[in-house]
């Protein structure tokens, strides 16, 4: 069977996961073709910009309408791409990508305008000063297959409706998703050249880098990250890192097993595990063990595994062969230090090369691989807590920091938990979900990147802020300008006094040798 990614005389084959069949093929963009790509877009950006945000909002209303219309046919390709079942390509991406139009409609106009300053030190305030959001000018996105539409969409609309002018690079194994939706665009009235997709493998992707681009939005491994932010680092491009995850889920003595069970073998499983917010990790209390883990084991168990386009299935292949060896080592490496496999554990050949089933691990312990690194495959390995402070502990013993959960009865307790975990998001009572909020900015701490995307905090890594100030005085030399002197060092230091000294007697001795002329420079 093909792999999903065949390179020769830079070719790119769009594979079936499930079935092998073949679906499109491409040539990767070479170096010299992703700089034009990125000159063409600087040259277009401006009128992009000029058309300001009411315009810009209209054309991501129509890109929303047509979107809806065409929703199962994106759908579809999103399954048929990465194998996932059409059911998640709708709730996991086309909704979310919908709902993140509908939240930049909405917002754009509040969160881009013009924002007041103003201003407590005492000589400043003659200034009337304002933050003005301007956009980068050309946005490069680099993403990855596991959600090929709704992260790379998500950000681009950001960029789009911010101004910029977007160039995006989507992963070598799903190309076609980013195709239909510069179509979708380019049809609302995003004109070809301000959105482009460059279609290619890391090398392509390490070209956009090095491209006159002004942003970079990277979505990826921890080990491709490290490397990007290196190269933009070295010429100072702003970048928003989007890495893995090690998800923690912590259930706790008073969690509704059945509930927390669902959580789990949903958070653990969709998108066959392939998803950067997954339960990856699960730490149940003691008195909970047992029952937790013979629920997750029983539906889990339950679980149709099969071609994403049955609407019966619930859970479809890996994307490749490598992901799927990785799952292995990590369950092999498990077993030998003492877990135990209580479902799962070994491919399914017979459902076609790329097929995995739920797996649950019991006994696992830290010194062990799939409690350290990032699995991505449908594994869910288990251990138990007797303390609180134990499970705040074990959450937080981990390289990365994207997201967690925490299952429990007593909502304040959940939320005051929250706040001690290291991580970029802490659902209560539910996982995974936040990617798809379009108000709650997504992203992670330590190894699991910089910056966010989503909602206000990521339309604000889309502009640069610009400090504007005006002053009201303009015919007035200021106060800190040339000639220094023996009689402006006291008013200054008057001045220092009257806003900053601890008593009131200093403050109001400090204004008398303030007044006398500071602001009164001879013109
Ligand atoms: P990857 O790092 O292998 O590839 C991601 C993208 O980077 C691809 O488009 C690839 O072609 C490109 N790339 C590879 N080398 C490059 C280079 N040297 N220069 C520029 N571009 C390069 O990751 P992947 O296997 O496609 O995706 C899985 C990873 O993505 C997982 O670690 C997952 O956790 C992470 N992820 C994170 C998020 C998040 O929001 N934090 C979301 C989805 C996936």
């Amino acid at each position: 069977m093909a792999t999903n990614l065949q390179v020769a005389a830079r070719k790119l084959i769009s594979v079936n996961p499930a079935t092998g069949e073949t679906l499109g093929e491409l040539t990767c963009a070479s170096e010299p073709e992703v700089r034009e790509a990125v000159v063409r877009a600087r040259s277009a950006q401006p009128e992009w910009r000029e058309l300001g945000i009411r315009n810009r909002v209209t054309v991501l209303r129509e890109f929303q309408r047509l979107l809806c219309e065409k929703k199962s046919e994106v759908a579809q390709l999103i399954s048929r791409e990465v194998g996932k079942p059409y059911a998640e390509a709708l709730t996991t991406e086309v909704i979310v990508v919908l709902d993140s139009a509908r939240f930049y409609i909405d917002n754009a106009h509040r969160l881009l305008g013009d924002e007041p300053v103003g201003h407590g030190s005492l000589v400043m305030k003659p200034k009337s000063g304002r933050i003005v959001r301007q956009p980068y000018g050309v946005v490069g996105i680099i993403s990855p297959w596991n959600y090929p539409f709704a992260t790379p969409a998500t950000e681009t609309l950001a960029a789009l409706v911010a101004g910029n002018a977007v160039v995006v690079k989507p992963s070598e194994f799903t190309p076609l998703i980013m195709l239909e939706f510069a179509h979708l665009l380019h049809d609302a009235g995003v004109p070809a050249e301000v959105f482009q997709v460059i279609v290619g493998d890391g090398s392509t992707g390490a070209a956009l880098v090095s491209a006159d681009i002004q942003k970079l939005i990277f979505t990826g491994s921890v080990a491709t990250g490290k490397r990007i932010g290196q190269m933009a680092g070295a010429r100072l491009v702003p970048v928003v890192l989007e890495l893995g995850g090690k998800d923690p889920m912590l259930v706790l003595e008073d969690a509704d097993v059945e509930i927390a069970s669902s959580a789990a073998v949903w958070g653990a499983f969709v998108n066959a595990g392939q998803a950067c917010l997954s339960v990856e990790r699960g730490y149940v209390h003691r008195s909970l063990y047992q029952p937790f883990l013979d629920a997750v084991v029983g539906k889990a168990k339950q679980l149709r595994m099969g071609n994403g386009m049955n609407p019966e299935v619930d859970m479809g292949p890996m994307i490749h062969q490598r992901q799927l060896e990785i799952v292995e080592q990590h369950v092999e490496d498990a077993k030998l230090r003492g877990a135990r496999v209580l479902t799962g554990g070994t491919r399914l050949p017979e459902l076609g090369p790329n097929f995995y089933p739920p797996t649950v691990l019991a006994d696992v312990t830290h010194d062990m691989r799939i409690m350290r690194e990032e699995t991505f495959g449908p594994v869910l390995p288990v251990m138990p807590f007797d303390r609180e402070d134990e499970a705040i502990q074990l959450a937080n013993d981990s390289e990365f920091g994207l997201g967690a959960s925490i299952f429990t009865r007593d909502r304040a307790r959940g939320e005051a938990l929250a706040r001690r975990i290291a991580a970029g998001t802490v659902l209560i009572n539910d996982v995974v979900c936040g990617f798809g909020i379009s108000e709650a900015p997504h992203g992670g701490v330590k190894s699991s990147g910089i910056g966010r995307t989503h909602g206000s905090f990521g339309l604000e890594e889309m502009v640069d802020i610009k400090y504007v100030a005006s002053d009201r005085l303009p015919g007035m030399k200021k106060a800190w300008w040339f000639p220094y002197g023996a009689a402006f060092t006291r008013q200054i230091e008057g001045l220092l006094d009257m806003q900053f000294a601890a008593s009131l007697k200093q403050r109001v001795q400090g204004a008398q040798r303030a007044a006398g002329g500071l602001f009164a420079k001879k013109l």
